[in-house]
């Protein structure tokens, strides 16, 4: 079965968040169930730069306006396909906005053409590249569908599609003027196309394409039927009922694996986890920490509400006074940095700040912080979660999406069990959180309830064996193949 996974990011060429690491590790994720996935990207000039021999399948003289080329190459071992379109793609700043974080004013354009070169692409367009599926992540992708759908190949047949939501918080919504440059029918401008409140939803014009619209777990596509998590798309999302599903992400367990993390000063396991001080000692140097056997919060964030880093700003005098000391790496808001370097600037030695992107030392931290904090107010899947379960770092969490889903508290129930591996709580308010880390507090006292959850987490398997068995049973679902 050939699939393409059309996206706006994929490690190891770039990321800003999740999406990313999950798009990037889909492909040999299938691979082991007879799925060849091949993953469609703009061409950022880090993903120019990253292709290796790369071949020409198709070149434009006008996609949506701009001259472009479907470009082939290799994302690590898997098949890829750049969508090369300088006039789009090849500038400095983000992948979706300047340096100082303002959108591209021509997003809808960057966007919508690769939708264009998608459904191209996945329809046919290209002789001895044939696909059976076409799988979209994101509103940046998700006007595929929406080609497809409206205005395909001429001559194709139909191919069935998924539109994986990895946060609906994100829509790609734009004023109605747009419309004629899209280069859709007449008929797309309707309320079950691409119209949305008079202008034009990308997101929503992939969900109502779509065969099947999947978000990244159960509980979030549960939660995404009201209106607090929806945010406007609820009523679509109820509307599809049994055609919105839920499943969680994997990790990918050759990057994050404690016995073999290069980044690390010691690796370990869940029978040598004494040799985890090692990291810790060297993540309090690293944070200019007071060095100390109490217990090392940690959080490897965006610094957004959608995070509840506003709540943590708030909580953090009461989790040093408590006895606990914090290492955070993010970047975001400028009003949360402020808040944090405030609290830093009460608290030396107590709170260490890391305000940027690094990837190399989110490894370290998982590995030397006693327990994670993720107070998020909604979480579609989470992923640091994960990575912290898999390194014995306890996660501390807000019981919404993703979170709820992987990670088992620790009341007596579960404790009594030995299946617990972590922390939630209920209302990412001061309230909330500030009893949230009590609790932890009190439990990393007892050590040997402590050393229960953090091998607990070490054992659950949120490899993509699971993950990946379930997108290739939907897939064979909607293309009839075995
Ligand atoms: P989201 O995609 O909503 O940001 P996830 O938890 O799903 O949240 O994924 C976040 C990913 O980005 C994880 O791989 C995490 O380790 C990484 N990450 C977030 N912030 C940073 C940072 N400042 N430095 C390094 N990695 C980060």
């Amino acid at each position: 079965m050939r699939v393409l996974s059309v996206a706006s990011e994929a490690v190891p060429l770039v990321k800003t968040g999740g999406l990313a690491d999950v798009v990037g590790a889909l492909p040999a994720a299938l691979a082991p169930h007879g799925v060849a996935i091949t993953t469609l990207l703009p061409g950022y000039p880090a993903v120019m730069a990253g292709l290796k021999r790369p071949r020409v399948l198709h070149a434009y003289t006008s996609l949506l306006g701009e001259p472009a080329r479907l470009v082939a190459g290799k994302l690590g071992e898997q098949p890829l396909v750049v969508l090369d379109a300088p006039g789009l793609f090849d500038r400095p700043g983000g992948l979706y906005g300047d340096a100082l974080g303002r959108d591209w004013a021509d997003n809808w354009r960057r966007f919508a053409a690769l939708g264009r070169a998608a459904a191209d692409l996945g329809g046919g367009l290209v002789k001895g590249h044939a696909f059976d599926l076409v799988h979209a992540h994101d509103w940046q992708a998700a006007m595929a569908l929406a080609y497809l759908r409206f205005a395909p190949v001429k001559g194709s047949p139909p191919v069935p599609t998924v539109m994986t939501i990895h946060n609906m918080a994100f829509q790609g919504y734009y004023p109605g003027e747009i419309f004629r440059n899209l280069g859709l029918p007449k008929a797309a401008w309707a309320i079950d196309g691409v119209e949305y409140h008079g202008g034009v939803g990308f997101l929503k014009a992939g969900m109502e394409a779509a065969s099947v619209i999947t978000t990244v777990s159960p509980t979030y596509a549960e939660e995404i039927r009201e209106a607090e998590f929806g945010m406007g798309l609820e009523g679509l999302v109820a509307s599809r009922g049994a055609r919105v599903r839920g499943i969680v992400n994997g990790i990918d367990t050759a990057e994050w694996n404690p016995a073999t993390d290069p980044h690390l000063a010691a690796t370990y396991t869940a029978r040598t986890l004494a040799r985890r001080v090692a990291n810790k000692r060297a993540l309090e140097a690293e944070f200019g920490l007071e060095s100390g056997d109490g217990p090392l919060f940690i959080v490897v964030s965006r610094l957004t509400w959608q995070k509840g880093m506003d709540v943590l700003v708030e909580v953090l005098d009461h989790l040093v006074g408590l006895g606990g000391r914090l290492a955070l790496l993010g970047s975001g808001d400028q009003a949360i940095v402020a808040g944090l370097e405030a609290a830093a600037g009460r608290r030396p030695g107590r709170i260490g700040l890391r305000i940027g992107y690094d990837e190399g030392l989110s490894h370290r931290m998982q590995a030397g912080g006693d327990a994670i904090l993720v107070p998020s107010r909604f979480e579609p899947c989470g992923l640091t979660q994960l990575y912290a379960l898999a390194y014995g770092c306890v996660p501390v969490v807000a019981r919404t999406g993703g979170l709820a889903d992987t990670v088992i508290d620790a009341n007596l129930a579960a404790r009594a069990a030995r299946v617990a591996t972590g922390i939630q709580f209920a209302g990412v308010n001061y309230q909330g959180l500030a009893a949230a880390i009590s609790r932890a507090i009190a439990l990393y006292g007892q050590s040997d309830e402590w050393q229960a959850l953090q091998r607990g987490g070490m054992k659950a398997d949120f490899s993509w064996h699971t993950s990946g068995a379930a997108y290739a049973a939907l897939y064979r679902e909607l293309t009839g193949k075995a």
